[in-house]
C-alpha cells in the first residue's frame, strides 16, 4: 500500500489496494485483546493526487468484521466499511502536529510523509480501527438478554419481572408514609 510520488505528480489516480490484516499492528492488536475478528483482507479504493503542497488522499476502505453484540452477546458478521480524505505533507512528524490539523479541521486526517513514496498502511489501519464500532449491535432492534434469567429476548419470552427497581426510591416512600 505504497504510492510513488512522481505517479501522481502531476495526475490524480485511483488505486485499489487488498491487504492482509496481519499487515496492519493497530487491527492486530484488536484482534489480539478479542475485540473483534476480521474475516478476510482489508480492501481499499482511493485516488490520491497532488494538491498545492500537500497530496490528497480519500476513497474508501472495508473489511469483513466479526463481532459479539453487546446486547445479546450473539456473534454476527458484518461489512464493515469507510470513507475517509487524509492529507500528506512532506516533512517528519512532529510532537502535537496532528492536533493543530484536528481542530482546524475535523473530519480531515492529516499526515506527513518523506522520501518519494506515501505509505499508506498505518492510516488506513487507523481509519479502520476507527470505524469498528465500540457498543457493537446485531441489529438496532436488538432486545438484549434478560437480566434475571440470561434468556435471549430475541429468540425467547420469559415470565420474569423486568421492572427497574429503585430500592433507594422504595425505601423514601416508605419513610414519607410512616410520618
Ligand atoms: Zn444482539
Ligand atoms: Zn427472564
Amino acid at each position: 500500500m505504497k504510492v510513488r510520488l512522481d505517479h501522481i505528480r502531476d495526475v490524480t489516480r485511483e488505486l485499489s489496494f487488498s491487504e492482509p490484516v496481519e499487515s496492519f499492528s493497530v487491527l492486530v492488536a484488536m484482534v489480539t485483546s478479542g475485540e473483534c475478528v476480521f474475516d478476510g483482507p482489508v480492501q481499499a479504493t482511493l485516488s490520491a493526487g497532488r494538491e498545492m503542497d500537500h497530496y490528497r488522499v480519500e476513497g474508501t476502505v472495508s473489511v469483513p468484521l466479526r463481532q459479539t453484540c453487546s446486547r445479546c452477546l450473539v456473534s454476527f458478521d458484518q461489512q464493515l466499511s469507510s470513507r475517509f480524505t487524509i492529507f500528506f505533507r512532506e516533512g517528519t512528524p512532529q510532537e502535537g502536529d496532528e492536533d493543530e490539523v484536528e481542530l482546524a479541521e475535523q473530519d480531515l486526517v492529516s499526515a506527513v510523509f518523506s522520501g518519494e513514496e506515501i505509505d499508506l498502511l498505518p492510516e488506513i489501519g487507523e481509519q479502520v480501527a476507527l470505524a469498528v464500532p465500540l457498543k457493537p449491535l446485531c441489529s438496532e432492534q436488538c432486545k438484549g438478554l434478560c437480566p434475571v434469567c440470561g434468556a435471549d429476548l430475541n429468540t425467547t419470552e420469559c415470565d420474569c419481572s423486568r421492572e427497574p427497581v429503585n430500592l433507594k426510591f422504595a425505601a423514601l416512600k416508605d419513610f414519607k408514609v410512616q410520618r
